[in-house]
């Protein structure tokens, strides 16, 4: 968005100067001089008049082929001076105005007037407009010395490349242009669906500003550029003529809200972010009314001062915010690229380095890097918050010691389990276990090392769970396990097995070796879907446990009567 605004304010500064930016030499084309005219009045001049004002000196010499005039309601009248050196008739192409340009009439004359055409957005598309070229012309050039008038007239900035070329290599030029043209839509339109598709699965919503950031932008330009009125409303000049505009404004807006949002700037109650609002209520609401009263000069001037100021606050916003924060200067960072393509566009416009399309244009391709960038960034930071997320889920349903399920997490997902299982009659068990004397472990080598002897033994237990299991640290030193689909001696020999493993891996550790042993009990029912099946198993197996603490330890003992 950047470019856009600076360009148009470089054209506003350079007003009705004829700022060139051809290096294109006029040898190599028919044209051997061009001149330009503002009309003073408001009410239009006829040919004759102006090839009278040519004749009296009137006409201001143009050095290059690349003439801009800024937003000024005065038409403006450019003449060429061709030659053809040969005895016949020679076609060419010419290109006269940017697609935006409201009113073009163009004259052919040798004496007379030979043709004559008139086009511009003020009047349906025609086959005039040539998308992101201007409106071109077919003309039949005859021998000898002959002239061409321009009329170009427009509310929004009048900008009038001059060019005269052959057919052939207009087609092959353009090819390049639309093909250029295409990559960068394809690539913004690519950031477009990520970042929707970003904000469709994470639910963050600084993807979604993004996406309508750089969707208004498309939007935009894609008005701006005469894709929109040649392609999908040729018919409908009033909107050709305000919905660039209007987007413009929405362009802006949508970018401060992403900036807003990125920076976390919404986040806090602060005046800036009220002034924010303020800003972009006002911007959109002018460009509203301006629409609704069809006032075309006040939509343009919002459009443009709105663009300007935007990109300007987004500078200031990244400035302020910029050792405070990275993403203030990976903001910064992108706005820089779309500054620098901006220069490049804006030198070519003057002509300092040579007029080139990629020149010229350069700024869209900083608006490209700017989006790369930024959507690269905004990538990282939702991916970061999801890991952050995902982290955040694991340390609320994980023990930190064990890295086993919690007491809570391993309520939900029994719960879950047996609800799901309620009407399939299976069999379902519970294992609970406590190790023996493990207060002893704690006072005789250190509770670091009864830290160390419960990750060993989680360790195991998660290395000998069946899948499906659902294994936890209950508290303490405890463990439980829910078995599904399984009966109370299946559960009992399982149990068993757990014992003997646990007695056969003693905890090595620090040039010490600690056996460490385990009771069990183990409870087993039906799942009917009573609503407490999960405590009643609970309470059954944690009786049976401590019957077998008291029948010695180390030992599994199975519900019975
Ligand atoms: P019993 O065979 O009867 O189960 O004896 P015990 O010593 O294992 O049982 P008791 O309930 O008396 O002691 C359990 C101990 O477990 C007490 C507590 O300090 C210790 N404990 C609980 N959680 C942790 C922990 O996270 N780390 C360490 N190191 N010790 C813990
Ligand atoms: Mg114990
Ligand atoms: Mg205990």
């Amino acid at each position: 968005m950047v470019f856009r605004s600076f360009f148009i304010v470089m054209m506003l500064l350079l007003g009705s100067q004829t700022a060139c930016a051809s290096d294109k030499a006029l040898h190599d084309s028919p044209i051997s001089a061009i001149g330009y005219f503002q009309e003073e009045g408001l009410s239009p001049l006829a040919l004759p008049q102006v090839t009278q004002r040519f004749n009296q000196g009137q006409f201001t010499h143009a050095k290059r082929q690349f003439l801009t005039f800024g937003i000024n309601h005065h038409a403006t009248w450019v003449r060429l001076s061709l030659y053809n050196p040969s005895q016949q008739h020679i076609r060419k192409r010419l290109v006269a105005a940017q697609t935006w340009v409201e009113s073009v009439d163009v004259y052919l004359v040798q004496q007379q007037l030979l043709q004559q055409w008139h086009t511009g957005d003020a009047q349906p598309a025609d086959k005039h407009l040539v998308p992101t070229v201007g409106y071109a012309f077919d003309m039949d050039i005859p021998p000898g010395n002959s002239e061409i008038f321009i009329r170009g007239q427009s509310l929004d900035p009048l900008t009038m490349p001059i060019e005269l070329m052959d057919v052939d290599q207009s087609r092959s030029e353009w090819m390049k242009i639309h093909v250029a043209i295409g990559v960068v839509y394809g690539i913004l339109l690519v950031l477009v669906g990520f970042n929707i598709l970003l904000y469709a699965t994470l639910k963050h919503s600084v993807a979604l500003y993004y996406a309508l950031y750089i969707g208004c932008f498309i939007i935009m330009n894609f008005g701006y550029e005469g894709f929109g009125f040649s392609w999908l409303y040729p018919n409908s000049p009033q909107f050709q003529n305000y919905s660039t505009l209007f987007f413009m404004v929405l362009h802006g807006a949508s970018g401060l809200v992403f900036v807003s949002h990125y920076l976390q700037i919404s986040a806090k109650k602060s005046p800036l972010r009220r002034l924010l609002q303020i800003y972009i209520i006002a911007g959109i609401l002018g460009g509203a009314i301006s629409v609704a009263l069809q006032l075309h000069i006040l939509m343009a001037w919002i459009a443009f001062s709105f663009i300007s100021l935007t990109t300007l606050i987004m500078i200031a916003v990244a400035l302020l915010n910029f050792t405070r924060s990275i993403d203030a200067r990976y903001l910064l960072l992108a706005v820089s690229c779309s500054m620098f393509g901006l220069l490049a566009s804006a030198l070519s416009v003057w002509g300092i380095i040579p007029y080139s399309f990629y020149g010229f244009h350069g700024a869209e391709f900083g608006v490209v890097c700017e989006a790369v960038i930024l959507a690269v960034v905004v990538a990282f930071r939702l991916r970061n918050i999801e890991q952050e997320r995902i982290t955040a889920q694991y340390m609320a349903t994980h023990d930190p010691l064990t890295r086993l399920n919690n007491r809570r997490a391993f309520e939900i997902n029994a719960t879950s389990y047996l609800q799901q299982t309620e009407n399939l009659n299976k069999s379902v068990s519970f294992i609970m276990m406590d190790i023996d004397y493990f207060k002893a472990i704690n006072d005789s080598y250190g509770h670091h090392v009864g830290d160390q002897a419960l990750y060993h033994i989680a360790n195991l237990l998660s290395r000998l769970h069946r899948k499906g299991d659902i294994v936890a640290r209950w508290g303490g030193e405890e463990m439980a396990m829910l078995l599904p689909n399984t009966e109370l001696a299946q559960a009992y020999s399982y149990a068993e097995q757990l014992r003997q493993a646990l007695q056969d891996s003693p905890l090595l550790s620090e040039e010490l070796h600690i056996n460490i042993t385990a009771s069990f009990g183990v409870s087993s029912c039906i799942n009917h879907g009573q609503h407490d099946t999960l405590s009643d198993l609970y309470k059954t197996a944690d009786k049976w446990l401590y019957y077998a603490k008291n029948q010695g330890r180390n030992r599994v003992e199975p519900a019975h009567d």
